[in-house]
């Protein structure tokens, strides 16, 4: 077994791998536009960055008396990839500085790599796909449809890994990637280690009073990162 084979390491979608400045969230509000028709739908007041899809989803339709059984919820989803698919272009998705580097640094060391998101997993990859990873790279992960909160994804994503690689995983051996606060609440509820970053709408300074254990501009310096994670 290689050396890091017992490390995993989960990364966070937006504002960690890449950004869409805005065309993922208005391709969501079109999709609700297209389901139901126009009713105003609007994210005012409602906190994005580190939410769940599937968590919008209902309470969207819950704010508008709308029915959010599992039949619609499919529908959506089929209807916001279709709507992602046309907004989202290379020009408008940035890529986070050091990321293909890093996932390709953990892989190569052996450790496992997989995705804990809020995004449902179509789009998942969808979006990581406009800034060049595939499942190759992220073979497995939690989604925003596979629990009520993040906090549920963790233990799902580790399963999931564990299932995929052959082997389990010690939570003090698994590392969760994210820019909220959200992020690393769900690596420190289960014992996981948190990296912040901060290339979302959280300062590294407020990811490590939410309790990251490293928080960090960006994931640009590989060694300093890599050798963080694969201590
Ligand atoms: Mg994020």
């Amino acid at each position: 077994m290689d050396a890091h084979a017992r490390n995993l390491v989960l990364f966070d979608i937006d504002g960690t791998l890449l950004r869409t400045e805005g065309a993922g969230v208005a391709a969501m509000l079109r999709a609700f536009s297209r389901l139901h028709g126009e009713r105003g739908f609007s994210f005012e007041g409602v906190e994005i960055a580190g939410a769940l899809d599937g968590l919008l989803f209902a309470r969207m339709m819950a704010q508008h008396g709308l029915p959010g059984d599992e039949g619609t919820h499919a529908e959506f989803q089929r209807i916001y990839a279709d709507e992602l698919a046309r907004a989202l272009t290379p020009s408008v998705v940035r890529r986070m500085p050091g990321t293909t580097e890093l996932v390709g640094a953990l892989r190569d060391a052996g450790a496992g790599v997989g995705l804990l998101t809020g995004n449902y997993e179509r789009t998942a990859h969808l979006k990581i796909a406009l800034v060049g990873f595939d499942r190759t790279h992220f073979p497995f992960g939690a989604f925003g449809a596979d629990g009520p909160s993040r906090r549920h994804l963790t233990p799902v994503a580790i399963e999931r890994a564990a299932a995929h690689l052959g082997r389990s995983f010690d939570p003090a051996r698994v590392t969760i990637i994210g820019d909220t606060p959200h992020d690393i609440d769900c690596a420190k509820a289960h014992g996981c280690r948190a990296l912040g970053v901060g290339t979302g709408p959280y300062s590294p300074e407020r990811l490590l009073a939410a309790g990251a254990d490293l928080a960090v501009a960006d994931l640009a310096d590989l060694a300093a990162i890599r050798g963080w994670i694969l201590r």
